[in-house]
């Protein structure tokens, strides 16, 4: 066994090896092995990043927008020039298959584009004769500091939903990836500098719950965006905001994909796999509850079961269509609701223990599961798995279908499958959750509209990316301004009227 290579800090533009004594180990899902080690920071590695950002986010703001966009141009090539070996980084300690995780690079690199479009999304409005000879008009300016706070299932992705509109906006940024797969965030550091961005404008805080509550406390921090978990987005809502901070902060998902009666079985199969088992079901957008309505639910298990069968498990550089769970623990966690959810009465139609992997036998392995006839009480309906779990709930209507998703305390994503366009378009309107697909499992919205859910599923106000985006990293300022007309002079002490 090769001994653990050390992952660093990136600061000021270069690799830091901190000032704690703290680290966690790395591992290779595939194999189980420690591959890593990586730094955790305490709180004076926090406070030279943010340093390092204050004194680059002042100059960073008076850039030109060419000289940004420049930068912004570069990086997007370098990062697509080497999304490979970045996708490998990502396999090698989340476990994802290459192809999946070369795929969010790519949907990254699509935030970065957005990006690059910054002098149209910064233009503000003016109008002129507000008054006589009075013009009013409105700017965007940076915030200055920004922290992101990211979760191990899009090490590349989630990042890049918020750093390059961040530093396009004028902001410096740290970002906190997560201590499960730090090394994504690392070689994005070194494509930033290679693109020519000034040191201090982008840095990487390696780290746990201590540097996050050091960033969440910092008097130099404008604004956090987070992902993660529900308990904790919650908690850095509130500890953020608290601290007068702006935050927006996404959280956890229990999406559920809806078959009407008249639906293509064959389309909705198809997308209840890949989108209950891509990934290993740890995307935020994955389906883990099938609403079958009517009498769907006998057809759609079969053919939902067929397909489970033609599944290859297995390590993520094999050309396999699933990996393993991202830790041990996390594997044997989502393992045990296989047996809770037997003990409340659901009908396990495919237990993903029994399944056969293309991998070492110490990787983190739990092939695709598949529960039928569970009901909305039991925990493996009520809690979000976050693996390759997937439970279908049986009900009579559509009525009773909406009911469902809309009591469901998380709002992230959902899907409807129907060929009836008037019962689409009324899920469209009614349904509770900020993200829908119509005859599209994980409706993941492109880099130009924003992605967020509703509920549980995001505290703050401000979706990521897109508009809102451009919006969260910036604040508006209006100029009402005269230039002199001794006509309209003298004293008038009453309240500023327009004539
Ligand atoms: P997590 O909440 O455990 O960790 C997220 C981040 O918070 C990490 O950087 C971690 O280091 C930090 N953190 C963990 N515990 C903390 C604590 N007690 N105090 C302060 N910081 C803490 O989430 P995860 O397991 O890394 O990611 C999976 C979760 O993220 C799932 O719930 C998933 O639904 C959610 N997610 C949501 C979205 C979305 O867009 N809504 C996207 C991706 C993932």
């Amino acid at each position: 066994m090769s001994t653990p290579t050390r992952i660093t800090h990136w600061i000021d533009g270069k690799a830091f090896g901190g000032t704690s004594e703290r680290a966690a180990d790395v591992f290779n899902p595939a194999t189980g092995q420690v591959t890593g080690r990586v730094d955790l920071a305490d709180d004076a590695t926090v406070d030279l990043a943010v340093a390092a950002a204050a004194s680059a986010a002042e100059s960073w703001a008076h850039s030109s927008l060419s000289t940004r966009t420049k930068i912004l141009f570069k990086f997007r090539e370098l990062l697509n020039e080497r999304k490979d070996e970045v996708g490998a980084a990502i396999t090698a300690e989340h476990g994802k298959v290459l192809s999946d995780a070369v795929g969010e690079v790519t949907r990254g690199l699509e935030v970065v584009e957005f990006a690059c479009g910054i002098p149209h999304l910064l233009k503000g409005g003016f109008s002129e004769n507000v008054s006589t000879r009075v013009d009013v008009y409105s700017i965007r300016q940076a915030l200055g500091v920004v922290a992101v706070i990211s979760p191990f299932n899009f090490p590349a992705m989630v990042p890049l939903w918020f750093v390059p509109v961040t530093i396009a906006a004028g902001n410096a940024v740290v970002l906190k990836p997560s201590e499960k797969d730090p090394s994504a965030s690392l070689l994005m550091a070194q494509l930033w500098a290679e693109a020519g961005l000034p040191n201090g404008v982008f840095s990487v805080v390696q780290g746990d719950k201590v540097a996050v509550d050091r960033l969440l406390e910092h008097p130099d921090v404008a604004a956090v965006s987070f992902v993660g978990s529900t308990p904790i987005a919650r908690y850095v809502y509130e500890k953020g905001t608290a601290a007068g901070k702006r935050v927006q902060a996404l959280g956890g998902a229990k999406n559920h994909m809806v078959v009407l009666p008249d639906a293509d079985l064959d389309l909705a199969a198809d997308a209840a796999v890949n989108a209950g088992f891509g990934s290993a079901g740890e995307r935020c957008m994955a389906i883990s509850a099938l609403v079958a309505v009517g009498d769907v639910a006998d057809p759609l298990v079969a053919k939902i079961r067929e397909r489970m069968a033609t599944l290859r498990t297995g390590d993520g550089t094999r050309g396999c269509d699933m990996g393993p769970l991202v830790t041990g623990a996390h594997r044997d966690k989502v393992a045990s609701y296989l047996d809770a959810g037997v003990e409340a009465g659901a009908e396990l139609v495919v237990d993903g223990r029994d399944g056969e992997f293309d991998g070492d036998d110490g990787g983190f392995w739990l092939a695709p599961t598949l529960f039928d006839k569970v009901d909305p009480s039991m925990s493996i309906y009520t809690d979000e798995i976050f693996g390759p779990v997937l439970s279908v709930v049986r009900v009579d209507t559509y009525d009773q279908a909406l009911e469902l998703v809309n009591a469901n305390p998380y709002g992230n994503g959902t899907a409807i499958f129907t060929n009836d366009g008037g019962a689409a378009r009324r899920y469209q309107n009614e349904v509770q959750v900020g993200m829908v697909g119509i005859n599209v499992p994980i409706p993941v919205p492109m880099s130009y509209y924003s992605f967020g859910g509703w509920k549980n599923s995001l505290f703050g106000d401000t979706h990521a990316h897109g508009i809102e985006g451009v919006h969260f990293f910036t604040r508006g300022k209006v100029v009402t301004s005269r230039w002199l007309d001794p006509s309209h002079g003298g004293l008038n002490l009453g309240f500023p009227q327009n004539a």
